[in-house]
């Protein structure tokens, strides 16, 4: 059986600690798709095309890696596109508090697909897509944040 993880998120922008856990999952799935979660009713400060072209780039080279967006249930698109493991990061435990519910109760709805955890890198704990996205929003340098060569500005 293929191992298939869906990495899902919202990328508004990709960080540094995004592509980090990717990079350190690669040797437990066969393949990690990236899914952009797009969801209408929600405004992001990058077009879901800008998001899915950066990360697109960011894993050019990497054949197990693909990028896709959905919408609806994480645990729906997981079905379509035959994933049986979502793959998430944690940083804190602010985020363990949050992931553990989500995981809990999509477990409860699909059995079958299993939440895996990777826990950020010492360092990039700190590294979160709401703050870099203030920076960004008040004039401030977010390149440090962000993988080299992704264009942050806006519009
Ligand atoms: P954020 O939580 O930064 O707004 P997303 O919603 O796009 O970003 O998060 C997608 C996934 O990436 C989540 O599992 C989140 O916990 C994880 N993640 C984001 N930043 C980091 C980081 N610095 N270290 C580890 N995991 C991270």
């Amino acid at each position: 059986m293929n191992r298939i993880a869906l990495f899902p998120g919202s990328f508004d922008p990709v960080t540094i600690g995004h592509v980090d856990i990717v990079n350190r999952a690669l040797s437990l799935f066969d393949n990690i798709v990236v899914g952009i979660g797009v969801n209408s009713s929600k405004k992001t400060l990058y077009p879901t095309e800008k998001r899915k072209e950066w990360l697109g780039k960011i894993f050019e080279g990497k054949d197990q890696v693909s990028v896709e967006q959905y919408e609806g249930l994480t645990v729906d698109f997981c079905r379509e596109i035959g994933a049986n493991f979502i793959l998430r990061g944690l940083r804190t435990s602010v985020d363990f508090e949050f992931e553990r519910a989500i995981a809990q109760m999509n477990r409860t709805m699909h059995e079958d697909i299993e939440t895996v955890f990777v826990l950020s890198s010492p360092g990039l704990s700190a590294v979160n897509s709401t703050i870099v996205r203030e920076i960004i929003k008040n004039g401030g340098e977010a390149s440090k944040f962000v993988p080299a060569g992704i264009d942050l500005s806006l519009g």
